[in-house]
């Protein structure tokens, strides 16, 4: 047989290290970090809000900046 990596390790190195090269942002309403997402691939540059909650929360807001 082969030598091969156990596949129970080396899915999780392969998960964590997926993980780390996915791109981040801050929410501006919830202050809280959030990673990309399959959904945002064709529209990343324009996500601001980690959910539709979010968005919305911040849009009945507008003019209330700082
Ligand atoms: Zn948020």
């Amino acid at each position: 047989m082969p030598c091969q990596p156990t596949p129970r390790v080396s899915l999780r190195l392969w998960k964590t290290m997926k993980k780390s090269e996915l791109p981040q942002k801050t929410c501006p309403v919830c202050k809280r970090p959030f990673l990309w997402r399959k959904k945002w691939k064709k529209d990343w540059d324009n996500v601001r809000y980690c959910s539709e909650k979010c968005r919305r929360q911040r849009s009945s807001h507008i003019g209330d900046d700082e």
